[in-house]
């Protein structure tokens, strides 16, 4: 390796050195025979000085307006045009890729059916596509720059801006309409709002709810009278009526059961959000359920009731109905598919975060497909054998709709052949 390839040094700088070695042998040369030497030597460096400067300027002039014509020179200087050149040419490939994906990406949002604002963290909104303009009435030019917060002064937005706590959407009522919106925060500080008017769809499902409701009303009378004159006719001795009028009892049994659920499930939807302020002593909310299930499964179960070192002080918030009612749906779920003589347990246990509580048991299981669906209203594993067994399919979605309006989790764990686990989950 040669001593110019240790100090990395370039082939236009060799030529640029070898250029200059000779012309300092020509003065050496000349000098020793015309005996000026250093006049010489100094012209020599005048003039290469004089280049250096020339091209210098060169330079300069080009960086000042950089185009694809480099200036004609030689030697290093030719070197370091060439390079710029292509730095100059990569740079410009490489913007005219980012103005373009940023052209697709401005063309895009514009084209999104949701409404996007992007902020800074200060609140100063940045940049917000036609649909924002429209559900916001912010107006292009004249609203970038100001403060998110004073342009949508809704008072749950100001609070859901100013808490930061941006893990759940936020639904609010702007004008007539009723609008869904999340944030989510991205590098350098910026967050991205987006939203939607949701109006139609609450409608929608507020027109669902309350056929629902009504359906359910207006089947209620005409089933009691029929349960009536059956329970009636049923008294009646009459050998061959007997069976089928029993048969038509229990289907009666079933549709008002049927209704009755549907009902306190529309009521449940209704209102979202349960009352949280009281607060409720879970022993004994779960000493009556057991109490009831023990009622209910007439000695067929071995059934325990476990709190967590015998707690009788372990406290939750909530509506005490509404959580009898799930747990109830819980224990009679277990009775229903557990065979006799097994063990179901009503738990409860604290964790520091919060209360978990619910029913175990070594029934039937269910297979890991069905458990995602458990809770959609009328899912059933095995139809015939939930029919069989007095269910309607509404339990469990009874259930998560009563912890959703408690802010509780859910947590369904199940093997088949080995039982079940249904976890209720309250976080302090
Ligand atoms: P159902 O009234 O049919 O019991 P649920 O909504 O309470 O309706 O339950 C939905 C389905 O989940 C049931 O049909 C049943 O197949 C299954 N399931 C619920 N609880 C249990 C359990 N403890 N063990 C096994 N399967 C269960």
């Amino acid at each position: 390796m040669s001593v110019l390839n240790v100090f990395n040094i370039t082939a236009g700088l060799r030529r640029e050195l070898s250029f200059l070695a000779f012309a300092l042998l020509l003065v050496l040369v000349f000098g020793s025979l015309t005996d000026s030497t250093l006049v010489l030597l100094c012209i020599n460096l005048g003039v290469y000085v004089l280049w250096t400067l020339y091209n210098l300027n060169l330079l300069v002039c080009w960086l000042t307006r950089p185009s694809k014509n480099t200036p004609e020179t030689w030697g290093i200087w030719g070197d370091v045009y060439y390079q710029l050149y292509h730095l100059y040419r990569r740079q410009r490939k490489a913007r005219r890729k980012l103005a373009k994906m940023l052209k697709r990406f401005q063309q895009s949002t514009q084209a999104l059916p949701y409404a996007t604002i992007v902020f800074n963290k200060m609140g100063g909104i940045e940049w917000f596509n036609p649909v924002a303009g429209k559900l916001f009435s912010l107006q292009q030019g004249q609203d970038i720059g100001q403060r998110i917060d004073n342009l949508i002064r809704q008072p749950e937005f100001t609070r859901y801006i100013s808490m930061r706590e941006f893990e759940s959407p936020l639904e609010f009522q702007k004008n007539q309409q009723r609008i869904l919106l999340s944030i989510t925060p991205y590098g350098g500080g910026k967050l991205l709002l987006s939203a939607q008017n949701i109006t139609q769809r609450v409608k929608l499902d507020e027109m669902r709810r309350d056929f629902i409701s009504n359906a359910s009303h207006e089947l209620r009378t005409p089933i009691t009278v029929m349960s009536g004159y059956i329970e009636m006719l049923r008294d009646i001795d009459n050998a061959s009526f007997n069976q089928p009028l029993d048969k038509i009892y229990a289907q009666i049994l079933r549709m008002e059961k049927i209704i009755s659920e549907l009902i306190e499930l529309a009521k449940l939807e209704a209102s979202p959000l349960a009352d949280k302020s009281p607060v409720l002593n879970l022993y004994k909310l779960l000493d009556e359920v057991y109490t009831e299930a023990l009622g209910l499964d007439q000695g067929k179960h071995i059934i325990e009731f476990s709190i967590e070192n015998d707690d009788k002080n372990m406290m939750i918030q909530g509506e005490y109905n509404e959580l009898c009612m799930a747990f109830s749906n819980l224990m009679t779920n277990a009775i229903r598919y557990t065979p006799e003589n097994s063990v179901i347990t009503l738990f409860a246990y604290a964790d520091g975060l919060g209360v978990s509580a619910g029913v175990k048991d070594q029934g039937i299981g269910i297979s890991y497909e069905h458990i995602p669906r458990l809770t959609e209203r009328f899912y059933r594993v095995d139809e015939g054998r939930s029919n069989e067994k007095g269910g309607t399919g509404l339990g469990l979605a009874i259930v998560k709709q009563i912890l959703d309006r408690h802010g509780a989790s859910f947590f369904i764990e199940s093997t088949v052949g080995e039982g079940s686990e249904f976890r209720c989950y309250f976080p302090d």
